[in-house]
């Protein structure tokens, strides 16, 4: 049986616009994955990736709907309730990294992982492997600035997958980056997601890429929206 790792039915965000009315940016009638399982979600831009990811992701309440993850329902739930979850099972790749830059790219992941310790894996021992992954053993002392925006995405795809979530959202995790880093960068995501038993959800508007990928649904700008 395939270990669900994202359950989403009904779900629907609006923002307000600056008249004070209000417009729907995300209505996604079902999605699952399951652990193992790797899909790629293409949507124009503004169709609602981001918020998608940041509503599963538990940083954002949903208006209605249900979303589960790791069988955990966040719908409904404090804001602390979802950190937790997040905490325990996801692991986010950021369009723009978000790697703290007075931070060494080990303190980067290691920091990470303070919030998903890998049982019986001391955090340092485990921020070191996730580097080793990626091919940065020898970049480990070096700060962000002193990176390539290449070796920078590699660093947050370290920390992302250092603390073998169950559910890795990645958010065009190769819009800056130039074609052959981009094939680079999803390949290993992709395995590593695996290796580590992930489930991995990408969004992107890069057709390009989802080749890659054995699943590939269609973000739809919901009806009724501005954008
Ligand atoms: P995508 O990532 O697919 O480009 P977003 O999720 O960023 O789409 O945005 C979806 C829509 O919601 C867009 O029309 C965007 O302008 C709007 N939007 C995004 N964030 C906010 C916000 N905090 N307040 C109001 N509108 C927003
Ligand atoms: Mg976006």
């Amino acid at each position: 049986m395939p270990e669900p790792a994202l359950h989403v039915r009904d779900l629907k965000k609006w923002y307000r616009d600056p008249e004070g009315g209000r417009f729907l940016a995300v209505d996604l009638p079902s999605l699952d994955v399951s652990r193992g399982e790797a899909l790629a979600m293409r949507g124009e831009s503004g169709s609602g990736k981001t918020t998608l990811l940041n509503l599963i992701a538990g940083i954002l309440p949903a208006d209605e709907g249900a979303i589960e993850v790791g069988g955990t329902r966040i719908t409904g739930r404090s804001e602390t309730q979802r950190d937790r979850v997040r905490a325990e099972h996801i692991g986010y790749l950021f369009q723009t990294f978000n790697l703290l830059p007075g931070l060494t790219a080990l303190e980067n992941v290691q920091v990470g992982m303070s919030f998903r310790p890998r049982r019986g894996v001391a955090p340092r021992k485990a921020a070191r492997e996730a580097l080793d992954r990626v091919g940065l053993s020898d970049r480990r002392s070096h700060k962000p600035a002193q990176l390539s925006v290449g070796q920078q995405q590699r660093v947050a795809i370290a920390r992302a997958l250092a603390g073998h979530p169950t559910l890795v959202l990645a958010d065009e995790p190769t819009s800056n980056l130039d074609r052959a880093r981009a094939e680079q960068c999803m390949d290993l995501l992709l395995a590593f997601a695996e290796e580590s038993n992930a489930a991995l959800l990408v969004v992107t508007h890069d057709e390009g890429l989802v080749g890659r990928f054995e699943r590939v649904e269609h973000l739809a700008v919901p009806v009724g929206s501005q954008a």
